[in-house]
Parts: C-alpha cells; sequence; structure tokens
C-alpha cells in the first residue's frame, strides 16, 4: 500500500480499469478488489456488490462511534440511523487508446501522466487517503463516512444507478471527479431519441412513383431547428449555458438508384434542471403534428428515448456546499475561487437525485479522455486535505 496519496495513485493508474463495456476493457473488477483491501487494512467495513459480471461496486463505511474503535455507535435524531457522509468516486477509465505507457504512471515537473490519472483516480487516491487518516485518528465520530466506489460510470453509469436502486442514502454526497478544486452544484441532463421519416420506394428512373424520405427529413430538421434553437438560446439558468439541441447522426437509403423509403436521424437535446423529458416531447410532437398538417404525405415516427437524464442541481447555500468552500479556503487560502459552478456534463451525481451533492475533485476536466492525461500532485494532496477536513467537520457535528 503506497504510504502517500501520490505512491497510491501511481498504483491506482497501474491497475488498468477500462470500462468493461467499452473497446477493450477488463472493466472495474481488479480495481475494485484492490480498494476493497485498502479498506479493509484501514478498518473500515467492505462490500463488494456485483452491477455487472464481474464488475463490483465497492463500498468503504466508517461507522460512527462514541470513542475508539470498538465504541458503540451513535444513533441519528431521535434514534433515526446515523447521519451519512457519502464519497462517490468511479473505478473505470476510458480506453487506453493512444495514450502512450497508459498503465506505468510517469511524474515529471509536479505532474503524474497515465490513464485514470486525472479522470478520475486522482480523485479515488485523495478519497481513500483521507478515508484512512480518518479512520487512525481515535476521535469519536457522530456520523458515518461511506466510501462508494461505482463501475461503468464513462458509459452509462449502471453503477451509481444499481446503488441508488438498492437502497443508498446519505445526507450529503461528494461526488469526485476533476474540477480543478472547484465546486460544482450544477449539472445539465441528456435526452436521446431517434425520428424517422416514412417515404416510398421507387426506381430512380420513376421516382415520380417514389416518395423520397431524405428529402422529407431536410425539411423536419430545418423546421425543427427554426422552431426549438432560438427559443432554446433564450432559456437562462445561473449556473448552466442554455439548452441544446443537436442532430448527431442520420442514416437513410439503401441504394442510390432506389428512392429512399426511411431515413432516421437521432437527436441529442441538452437540458437544464428545470426540464423534464415529457415536456420536451411533447412539444417536438406538436411541431410534428403542425409540419404534418402542411406537409401532405409527411409520415414521422417518433421513438421512445434511448436516453432520459435529467439535469440536478444543489442549492448553493446548501451545508455541503459550504463545508467544501470553507475546506477550500482552509487549504488553499482566503482567496481561493470558491464559487459554485455548473457543468454541462453529466456525472454520478446526475443520479443522486434529493441528495445535496457537489463535485469536486483535483485535476482538469481538459486533460480528462485524452491522450495526454495528466494531474498536478500538489492539487492531488490538496484535494485530500480539503476532503478530510471536510469529512472531519461533518463527523464531529460542525455541519
Ligand atoms: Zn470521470
Amino acid at each position: 500500500m503506497g504510504s502517500s496519496v501520490v505512491d497510491l495513485l501511481a498504483e491506482l493508474v497501474a491497475i488498468n480499469s477500462v470500462n468493461g463495456s467499452m473497446r477493450d476493457g477488463p472493466g472495474e473488477g481488479a480495481l475494485a478488489e484492490y480498494v476493497a483491501a485498502f479498506g479493509r487494512r484501514c478498518g473500515a467495513e467492505v462490500s463488494l456488490d456485483e452491477v455487472l459480471p464481474g464488475r463490483p461496486n465497492v463500498r468503504l463505511r466508517l461507522p460512527s462511534r462514541r470513542g475508539p474503535a470498538g465504541a458503540s455507535p451513535v444513533p441519528g435524531p431521535s434514534g433515526a440511523p446515523p447521519r451519512r457522509l457519502l464519497l462517490d468516486v468511479h473505478l473505470d477509465t476510458v480506453p487506453l487508446d493512444t495514450m502512450p505507457d497508459p498503465l506505468s504512471p510517469r511524474v515529471r515537473d509536479g505532474r503524474m501522466w497515465g490513464r485514470g490519472a486525472c479522470d478520475t483516480k486522482s480523485s479515488l487516491a485523495a478519497a481513500l487517503t483521507a478515508l484512512r487518516r480518518l479512520a487512525e485518528t481515535d476521535a469519536p465520530r457522530g456520523a458515518e463516512i461511506e466510501v462508494l466506489c461505482t463501475v461503468d460510470e464513462e458509459y452509462r453509469k449502471r453503477g451509481v444507478m444499481h446503488a441508488v436502486a438498492g437502497g443508498l442514502t446519505a445526507d450529503a454526497a461528494i461526488v469526485g471527479e476533476p474540477t480543478g478544486l472547484r465546486p460544482v452544484i450544477a449539472h445539465k441532463g441528456a435526452l436521446r431519441w431517434r425520428l424517422t421519416t416514412i417515404g416510398k420506394a421507387a426506381h430512380t428512373s420513376q421516382p415520380e412513383n417514389g416518395h423520397n424520405a431524405i428529402y422529407e427529413m431536410v425539411e423536419v430538421i430545418r423546421w425543427l431547428r427554426q422552431r426549438i434553437e432560438p427559443a432554446l438560446a433564450l432559456q437562462q439558468h445561473p449556473l448552466l449555458t442554455p439548452p441544446t439541441f443537436t442532430v448527431g447522426r442520420i442514416e437513410g437509403g439503401v441504394g442510390v438508384n432506389i428512392v429512399p423509403e426511411r431515413c432516421s436521424i437521432e437527436i441529442d437535446r441538452r437540458t437544464l434542471p428545470q426540464e423534464g423529458p415529457d415536456g420536451i416531447l411533447a412539444e417536438i410532437d406538436a411541431m410534428m403534428t403542425e409540419l404534418m398538417q402542411r406537409r401532405p404525405g409527411l409520415r414521422v415516427a417518433r421513438e421512445a428515448p434511448f436516453l432520459a437524464e435529467r439535469g440536478s442541481e444543489t442549492a448553493p447555500g446548501s451545508a455541503v456546499v459550504q463545508a467544501v468552500q470553507r475546506s477550500c479556503r482552509d487549504v488553499l487560502g482566503p482567496d481561493a475561487p470558491v464559487t459554485p459552478r455548473g457543468v454541462p456534463y453529466g456525472t454520478d451525481a446526475t443520479h443522486l437525485k434529493g441528495i445535496p451533492t457537489v463535485v469536486f475533485g483535483p485535476g482538469d476536466i481538459a486533460q480528462a479522455h485524452s491522450a495526454d492525461e495528466w494531474v498536478d500532485l500538489i492539487e492531488v494532496e490538496r484535494a485530500s486535505e480539503i476532503l478530510l477536513r471536510v469529512m472531519q467537520g461533518f463527523v464531529d457535528g460542525s455541519w
């Protein structure tokens, strides 16, 4: 076991945990075993919960207690279960790709390079080191800490979804991701679905006998963009950029000499936390009905969404946000930038509905998923120190 957060990070990077649903991914199993063993050595209660074959979530729990190891737990208010702070960090990485020596961490100029060094093994190393330091003290703990290490964040987030479906609860949560040590409290959501125009096939020597589904789709796209894009640009959120509408795929026709009978598009709509999928799809349906009235012969079919992830946000005044801000100032200095931000992408936090959540960790998202993935080691050390203070404040009841 590495004794410093940097040694630990090097060990984590060396374990291949490429998402098992992505190219060449062996999955998170080996890293999960490593983390479980780390937790047992810390004296945490450890459980592995298989989400996909050979791909378990790992939970490390430091229970509340009235005194040193072996003392009885402290119940929550009026005998309820103890208060719980959750740290959620994903185990998986994106594929190794063209990165040179992705599993041999290299340190130079205060940075470490390697797959996952930034996203998000630096957050994992910071959380585990903070947990170990908290476990090493004999101080009473008036609340419990749980570190949940999830699988499949980079693909479909089935790890955190499995934990939530299994009854995961917490009074507050911190999700480890590269945020440059800034608290992030708002995420956009994503809604994706397919639309198909249906025409009539004919030989292209007599196209008048057919009905060209590709030409109809051109009209559909133009119609939707004209109506949707200006309206979205006017929508506002204090921390997020306006929602967006993108046609990301198109497919139609079977050969150059056949009038195409079908043309499909896939739409990616990024949403604000206040927007729900039902309202968005109802609006699309109404627009299509109107277009069909204007264009006799147009037939469009909309499928149910294949992805519907709502956006999420935590109130800036929440206790967990303030605790992270306080600890950031303690460690980084009084001028540390701690104003909460929003991000356009999703994380495990998107699924922790109803739990006040801050996304926080070392590293810059610009280095994540790239062939040049690195993290500043001083940020990793500071992240661990900040997390330790947040945890200590939670268990001693100061927030
Ligand atoms: Zn990540």
